[in-house]
């Protein structure tokens, strides 16, 4: 049982004109075997939130802690935070041109694992997740990312979650720009690594189709920078029929 807090958190994009102040007081705590859903509006700070969390470079914290089992996460490098089990799939998954998916994948296992994976029961694991997923085997040789259609990205996201099984997965608009059967394919990937794992999700989104898919335990409405209100399921259908207004005029004063 893990436990991931996140108190008071303020964070910055930093961006070439200075600071920019996004995250505004976060508090949150996600504990292993739960999901979270996180919905808000667009530029509320969703992405600087799982940036934050993850580590990103651009984006600094100014206050607040992130503990995992009571652990400041926030003082660990971006490699010690994988290695303790936290996992962002982006929003926007970058290109790497020149380094293969599978090479990639056996690096970032390796790295979180702290030893290389034992290479025939390795390629058998990625085959397995692969077709579980309905990757092409073709794309072990193809550069990371490059070229990959928004869907193949996505799923190249779950791919990794379910190879580096982290404690804790932050899933960034894992479902935007997928189709129908997309969206089964990777909810299926996903609920299958939340019944064989102990693993606490926070779902990031902006439908409730995902969570037709993916059952969260919590919803929270994120805006202007923090959780401004927090609920079981129900709060997604409202949010899907009121939409929200009623809480970004909240947030705007
Ligand atoms: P969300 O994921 O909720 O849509 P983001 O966290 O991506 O929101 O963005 C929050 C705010 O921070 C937005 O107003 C966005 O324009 C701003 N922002 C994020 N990254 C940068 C950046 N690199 N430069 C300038 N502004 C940024
Ligand atoms: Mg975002
Ligand atoms: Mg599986």
């Amino acid at each position: 049982m893990a436990t991931l807090e996140i108190k008071d958190l303020h964070a910055d994009v930093v961006t070439d004109e200075g600071n920019k102040p996004i995250l505004n007081g976060v508090n949150l705590t996600i504990r292993s075997g739960e999901t979270h859903a996180i919905m808000g509006p667009n530029g509320s700070g969703k992405s600087t939130l799982s940036y934050a969390i993850a580590g990103h470079p651009k984006y600094e914290v100014t206050s607040g802690e992130v503990l995992l089992d009571g652990e400041n996460v926030l003082e660990m490098s971006v490699d010690e935070r994988a290695r303790a089990g936290l996992f962002l799939a982006m929003q926007y998954p970058v290109e790497v041109p020149g380094v293969s998916m599978s090479n990639f994948l056996r690096s970032a296992a390796t790295a979180v694992r702290g030893e290389a994976p034992k290479l025939r029961h390795w390629v058998k694991e990625v085959k397995d997740e692969m077709s579980q997923l309905d990757i092409s085997s073709e794309f072990a040789e193809r550069s990371v990312n490059e070229g990959f259609s928004g869907g193949e990205k996505k799923r190249h996201e779950i791919l990794q979650l379910a190879l580096l099984k982290p404690k804790f997965a932050i899933l960034d608009e894992t479902d935007s720009g997928l189709d129908v059967d997309a969206l089964r394919t990777v909810s299926e990937a996903v609920n299958d690594y939340k019944s064989n794992n102990e693993v606490g999700v926070m779902l990031i989104t902006h439908y409730t189709r995902i969570l037709k898919h993916i059952e969260p335990d919590f919803v929270h409405v994120f805006a202007g920078g923090k959780v401004v209100q927090s609920g079981g399921k129900e709060l997604a259908d409202e949010l899907e029929a009121d939409g929200y207004v009623k809480y970004t005029t909240e947030a705007a004063v």
